[in-house]
Parts: structure tokens; C-alpha cells; sequence
């Protein structure tokens, strides 16, 4: 569905960033949901299957709550490769950890995002997560404070990669953030939380 033009000058802008592999979005091209995460992780990395990892079968009791599958939605996420750090666990060889995307390496990688929801004309983007929430919509709110609530805005594209500047599309989307799935792995009393944002949405889709 993306040109792959555009993928290679998106993994070209990365090459500087300690970031490695890359992990297409899937969905079909009218799916009922974006969800848009952060980036993907060790597991992604190696097969290839957005949110398969620890947050992933979190990921997947969201769609079985909301009673749709992986084949109704778009999942991709604001980068497309797993950014790491080097560590060294006590008595251990050094190994790579997971980290949050800078915004250079989310610019790198935004004219994917901004194709995959021209080309989807999503119904609702579900943003997960505050890395996603900002990618779309340009500030960071605590996640308390907006998630399981629908806002009617227009989105972030990117303007200028140099600059690293985005503008605002035309059209006006409607967003409902969450908690990132991983977020529960954390915290466990999100849960109750989640699940009454769920069932918000959950309500939102007998409409579409
Ligand atoms: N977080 C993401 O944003 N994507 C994944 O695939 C896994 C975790």
C-alpha cells in the first residue's frame, strides 16, 4: 500500500539513530480502527508482527474486549524500528534495551504514519501511549487526563524533515487515546481504568 520509495528515504533518515529493523503497519486499507503506538521491540523486530511481544497480548485482550480482531484494524505505530540502548546486566554480557523514540528518529519515520492514515481514512485513530499522542496531535497532556475521551482535531503531518516541523491536516479526525498496553505491565491498577475506556469505544463502533 506504501510506496516503497517512500520506505527507503524514511529508513535512509534513520540510519544515523541507534535503531534496527522494521516492521510494517497491517490492516486492511478501510480498517474500522488505527491504533498507533510507539515503536517496536525486540520481539517485533525478530518476526515481523506489530505488538507481539509482552504489551502484544495485552494489545490483543483491548480486541477481544472490543470484540474485533487484528483483521478489522490498522496497527502500526510513530516509528517503525525498535530504537535501543546498549546495557550491561549484572554479571551478564552487555545486551540492547528498549528505549523511547527521540523526535529526530519520529520525524525520520513520520511521512509513513501520514501516508497509512491518508490512504485508511481511519474512522477513529487510536493513539496509544503519550509518544503517540504527541506524534498526532503536538503536546503531552498527562495520559490521565485524555485517554477514553474522543477529540475532533485536525492531525499532525510532517512539514519539513530538515526543520524537523509539522503542520496540520485540512481534514479533521476523531481521536480516542488510551493507555499504552505496556503501560499496564507497570501498573496493574490501570486496568479497571483501560477497561471503562474500552467500553467507551467499544460503543463508538456500533456507530461506524
Ligand atoms: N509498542 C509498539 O508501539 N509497537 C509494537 O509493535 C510493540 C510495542
Amino acid at each position: 500500500m506504501l510506496s516503497e520509495d517512500l520506505i527507503t528515504q524514511c529508513k535512509l533518515r534513520l540510519e544515523p539513530f541507534a535503531c534496527e529493523g522494521f516492521v510494517y503497519g497491517t490492516g486492511p486499507t478501510r480498517p474500522l480502527l488505527m491504533f498507533v503506538g510507539e515503536a517496536p521491540g525486540e520481539t517485533e523486530i525478530n518476526n515481523g508482527i506489530p505488538f507481539s511481544g509482552r504489551a502484544g497480548k495485552y494489545f490483543d485482550h483491548y480486541l477481544e474486549h472490543l470484540g474485533i480482531t487484528r483483521n478489522d484494524i490498522y496497527i502500526t505505530s510513530s516509528v517503525r524500528s525498535r530504537p535501543y540502548k546498549w546495557g550491561k546486566p549484572h554479571n551478564k554480557p552487555a545486551r540492547k534495551y528498549n528505549r523511547t523514540p527521540n523526535k529526530k528518529e519520529i520525524a525520520a519515520h513520520a511521512p509513513i504514519l501520514d501516508a497509512e492514515i491518508e490512504t485508511t481514512k481511519p474512522p477513529i485513530i487510536v493513539p496509544m501511549g503519550r509518544i503517540a499522542y504527541w506524534r498526532l496531535l503536538g503536546f503531552s497532556p498527562k495520559m490521565e487526563e485524555v485517554t477514553g475521551t474522543f477529540i475532533h482535531s485536525p492531525i499532525r503531518r510532517l512539514d519539513d524533515w530538515e526543520k524537523n516541523t509539522y503542520d496540520f491536516t485540512p481534514e479533521t479526525y476523531t481521536i480516542f487515546p488510551l493507555y499504552h498496553p505496556a503501560a499496564v505491565l507497570y501498573k496493574r491498577s490501570l486496568e479497571t481504568i483501560i477497561y471503562t475506556h474500552l467500553n467507551e469505544l467499544k460503543s463508538a463502533l456500533k456507530n461506524i
